[in-house]
This record gives C-alpha cells, structure tokens and sequence, in this order.
C-alpha cells in the first residue's frame, strides 16, 4: 500500500465484511441488526452525522430508527425514549448525538443506556471492560484507527506511541488500545511540558487535539506513522486535521488525510458495534 492511509478504502472493505456478517445473522436467526439514533435539537453538524449514520445503516443491511426530540425536551423525556428502546428487540444499539443541550447531562444519559446496547462504549461498564481489556466494544474513533495503523502491517508491540489529547471518547480509550497491543504509550495534553520533543519521540503518533497546523514537521520523528483525528476549519473554512500535511508527510511513513483518514472509519466502526450487540444477543439466548 501507498504512504497514504485511505480511511475510505480500509472502511469499504470493513462495511463489505459487515455487510455480509449482517446477511448471514439475518438468513440463520432472522435477525436484522438495528440502531436507534437519537438526536435532539437542530445543531447542523449533529445533523449531518446522524445522516451519515443512517445511510451506513442502509448501506450495510441494517435497521435505522430515528429519534428527533426538539431542543427543548426535557432530560426525562430522553431518559424515558432510552428505557424504552432498551426493552425494544428490534433494537440492538442506540446511540444518543452529541453534544446535548446544557439543560441535558450527557453522562446521566449515557449512563441509562444499557451497556448491552452501547454501541459508542461510554457507558463506564464498557469504559472499565475496556480498561481491563475484555471487552464487548470498542469505542468507534479509536477503534478505527487500530484499523487504520493494522492496514499498514506495522507491528505496534514495542513502539513508542505518542498520544495528544486526553479525552474520554478518543485520547484516553486510544492510549489504552495501544497499551493492549503492547505498545509503550505517553498521553500529552494542554498540560504537557515539553509537548514537541515528546512527538518527535513517537514512532507512533496520534493526534486527538481539535487544532489545525498543531502538529508540525519538527514535532515527527523520520518514518512515524501518524493518524490524525483532528476535525478543523483552517482560515479558508476548509476541512483540515491537527498535523501540517504538506510538511509533515514527506518525514512520515505513512500518515491519514484530512479528509479521508479516521473519519469514515468512526461510522464504519459504529456498524460493527451493532452487528457485534445483534450477535451477542443472539448469543445471550441461546
Ligand atoms: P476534546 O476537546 O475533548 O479534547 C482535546 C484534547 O486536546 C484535550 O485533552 C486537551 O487537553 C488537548 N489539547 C488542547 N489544546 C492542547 C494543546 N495546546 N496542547 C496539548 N494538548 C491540547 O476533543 P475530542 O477528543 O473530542 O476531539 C479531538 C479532535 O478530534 C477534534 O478535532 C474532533 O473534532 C476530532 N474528532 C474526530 C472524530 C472523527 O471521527 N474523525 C471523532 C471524534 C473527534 P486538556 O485535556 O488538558 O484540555
């Protein structure tokens, strides 16, 4: 393969696979694998992304339930929609858009998701089965880019890993993903002394900031892999990630576009959540 990680190539071949699992769980047991997407208020981009979710659903052979509430429901009556898509067979993930409105906590909300449908994996039993590392599902953006660093063949046991950001939805799970295939891993944040030096230590590098032009060329050690998560607008409102491409690829040996890297892999991991809690329910019949 190239030096270019393409997101939209890896995803293809994962959703073909996905979609051929979903046909043969539907041809043996008559289950079809369905997700619930919840989206409350207007927010455009939330918009977009719940579409975007939809249409891999249909892509793939899967259900899509759609849940608009307006941007003033009340906490309860989300609360109330979640228990009952949690008793509702047809249902095997539910996914709940963020960001919330600030009237809705989205931890209580998460937390009333049954970690059996909890096809993000922020529910802190899915957070704590991944900490210990027998888990059920990966949580979507990190999960794709084990995918993206697995396409190159590269081996990840040993590496020095380097991952900006600390989030609870991509930096940290990422750190610990890497931790479980062996990886030795620094977490940097805003926090960090000594950020740049620290990257260009990095054989591996993952950047999860939200910052365009952060990741410069000096901050890369020669023939890194770099993934970036970032999603950004540069000055000209273009889409762009964390790391400086034109500068910084030509060290690298192999690097994700913006667009084009992690993005398509995140909806792409989604779906094999919620084949994976069709399976399982499947499994927890029987
Ligand atoms: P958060 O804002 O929750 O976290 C950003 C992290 O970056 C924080 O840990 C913060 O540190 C750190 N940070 C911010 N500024 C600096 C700095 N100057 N130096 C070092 N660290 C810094 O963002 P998310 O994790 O949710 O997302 C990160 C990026 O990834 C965003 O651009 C987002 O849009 C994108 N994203 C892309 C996805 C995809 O599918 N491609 C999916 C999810 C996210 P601290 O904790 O100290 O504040």
């Amino acid at each position: 393969m190239g030096k270019i990680i393409s997101g939209k190539e890896v995803s293809k071949v994962l959703r073909e696979q996905i979609k051929a699992d979903a046909t043969a769980l539907r041809e043996n047991s008559g289950i079809q694998p369905g997700l619930a997407v919840i989206l409350v208020g207007n927010d455009p981009a939330s918009q977009i992304y719940v579409r975007n979710k939809q249409k891999a659903c249909e892509e793939v052979g899967f259900h899509a339930f759609e849940f608009k509430l307006n941007e003033n429901a009340t906490e309860e009556q989300l609360l109330d929609l979640i228990g009952v898509l949690n008793k509702d067979n047809k249902v095997h993930g539910i996914l709940v858009q963020l960001p919330l409105p600030d009237h809705i906590d989205p931890q209580t909300v998460i937390n009333n998701i049954s970690p059996q449908k909890d096809v993000d994996a922020f529910h802190p039993v899915n957070v704590g089965k991944i900490m210990i590392g027998n888990y059920d599902f990966l949580p979507c953006t990190p999960a794709g880019v084990m995918e993206l660093i697995d396409s190159t063949g590269v081996e990840i046991g040993g590496k020095n890993c380097v991952v900006v950001g600390r989030s609870n939805i991509v930096g940290k799970p990422m750190a610990m993903l890497l931790l479980h295939q062996n990886a030795t891993v620094t977490i940097c944040h805003s926090k960090t002394k000594n950020l740049s030096e620290i990257c260009a230590t990095a054989d591996i590098l993952v950047s999860a900031v939200g910052r365009a032009h952060f990741i410069t060329a000096d901050m890369v050690k020669e023939g890194a892999i770099v993934i970036d998560v970032g999603m950004n607008h540069d000055e000209n409102g273009k889409l762009c990630g964390d790391v400086e491409f034109a500068e910084v690829e030509p060290k690298a040996s192999y690097i994700t576009p913006v667009p084009g890297g992690v993005g398509p892999m995140t909806i792409t991991m989604l779906m094999k959540n919620t084949l994976r809690a069709a399976e399982l329910k499947l499994k927890n019949q029987k």
